[in-house]
């Protein structure tokens, strides 16, 4: 087990079982933070720990996902789409990659059933390609970099915030910060520049607006280097 993790049971809404959970300690040292808000810890990949697997009946989620009331009819469906697609749910109370992306796809498909929000499944995704980075899987990395980037601005075009505790500041910020990743410098401007053209963000969420503005000139100055190599 990783010393920095410990194992409690927690209901699941689901089977309504108890399923042993790890849980990540609270008091942890954070060493850097990636341009899309992937945070580092020292000696701990918390990304391998954003969701929960029922060792009873293979229903994922995050600690949120756990806790929300479900109806018997939902919860009936769900039970026999995951009686209809096994996969090994058994504890073990250590994670690594292939069972965190393992436990993140499933968690996809449960958001799907749940019909939970867009925003919910970019950052799901957005999860899922943190984790390829640690291992170092650029391809992977990409392929949900994007995804992630595509529903963020769905739900930005469609939904209400804020949702849960993420406001569409964040959301455009996390948005325009995965394009930039992913060298897509128009795109990232243009969700950049919703949030400096907001003068409620300026003043309500000071600091993600000063971040974003940091970010915007890394992005001009990436595009005017960029604009210098066509000519
Ligand atoms: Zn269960």
């Amino acid at each position: 087990m990783d010393k920095n993790t410990f194992v409690v049971e927690k209901p699941c809404p689901i089977c309504l079982q108890k399923t042993h959970v790890i849980k990540p300690k609270s008091r942890l040292m954070m060493e850097s933070r990636d341009a899309d808000t992937c945070v580092h810890y020292k000696d701990f990949n918390i990304n391998l720990y954003r969701v929960w697997l029922c060792e009873h009946c293979g229903f994922a989620g995050d600690e949120k996902t756990f806790g929300v009331r479900i109806t018997d009819r939902t919860r009936t469906q769900i039970k026999e789409w995951l009686d209809g697609h096994p996969i090994d749910h058994e504890f073990v109370d250590e994670n690594d990659a292939p069972r965190a992306i393992t436990s993140l796809e499933r968690a996809l498909d449960c958001l799907d059933l749940l019909k939970a929000p867009i925003a919910k499944k970019a950052s799901t995704n957005h999860q899922l390609a943190w984790v390829y980075r640690s291992i170092g899987d650029k391809e992977h990395e990409e392929e949900y970099l994007k995804k992630a980037a595509e529903l963020y601005a769905q739900s930005l075009a469609t939904e209400r915030y804020p949702i849960g505790n993420l406001t569409d500041t964040m959301a455009l910020f996390v948005t325009g910060s995965i394009y930039y990743l992913l060298n897509d410098y128009n795109n990232c401007a243009s969700f950049l520049s919703r949030i400096i053209g907001d003068q409620n963000a300026r003043t309500r969420e000071r600091v993600l607006f000063e971040k974003a503005r940091d970010l915007w000139e890394d992005v001009r100055a990436a595009q005017k280097e960029e604009e210098k190599a066509k000519k």
